[in-house]
Parts: structure tokens; sequence; C-alpha cells
């Protein structure tokens, strides 16, 4: 199972939500992510053109009825490790530059 580094979220009737979460497996396959909700055991083959929103938002208002009060939201510590992360290779590709012009 990988982790969810995504979630969208509609609200269904009853005010339900319903959520369906990207996952990506960071260890096995990081290149693919997967599409996976929540509520029941949906779970396309991403190998198509269609816009993952687009999928998602498809199947929470043609499964569920949700379609009010959508979002889409990064996984909080992902977008955290992303916002570490790219300074840090900027800073490291800078020093490697350096470092080879001298
Ligand atoms: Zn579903």
């Amino acid at each position: 199972m990988g982790a969810a580094i995504r979630h969208f979220t509609a609200i269904g009737p009853g005010g339900q939500v319903f959520t369906v979460n990207v996952e990506r497996d960071f260890r096995y396959d990081p290149s693919r992510d997967l599409l996976a909700c929540a509520h029941c055991d949906w779970s396309p083959s991403l190998l198509t053109t269609q816009r993952i929103d687009a999928m998602a938002w498809d199947h929470l208002a043609g499964s569920h009825d949700a379609t009010r009060g959508r979002t889409d939201q990064e996984n909080e510590s992902f977008r955290r490790a992303r916002r570490v992360m790219l300074p840090l290779c900027a800073v490291v590709s800078v020093v490697l530059l350096v470092f080879l012009q001298s």
C-alpha cells in the first residue's frame, strides 16, 4: 500500500463527505500514482489519457452522487517534505556546480 499524497473530496447526499485518494508507493514504484476510492473498491488503471482529477470527480459524482463542495488537497506532510526537499536539491546542485568549476 502506498501513501496517500493527495485527496479529492466532495459532499454527497445528506452531507456525507466522500474521498478519493491519490496514493504513491515511494518504495517500489514512485513513478506511478494510484487512484483509490475510500468508500468502495474503485481503483482504476491510470494508463489512460484522462486527467487524474477528472477521473476522481467523475467517480465521486457518478458512483456516490457527490458533486458539491469539491476540494483537491495535497497531503500536508507530503507537501511539507517537498517544500524542504526542493531548496535542498537546489543548494546541492549549486554547490556541485561551484565545486566542478573550481
Ligand atoms: Zn467510490
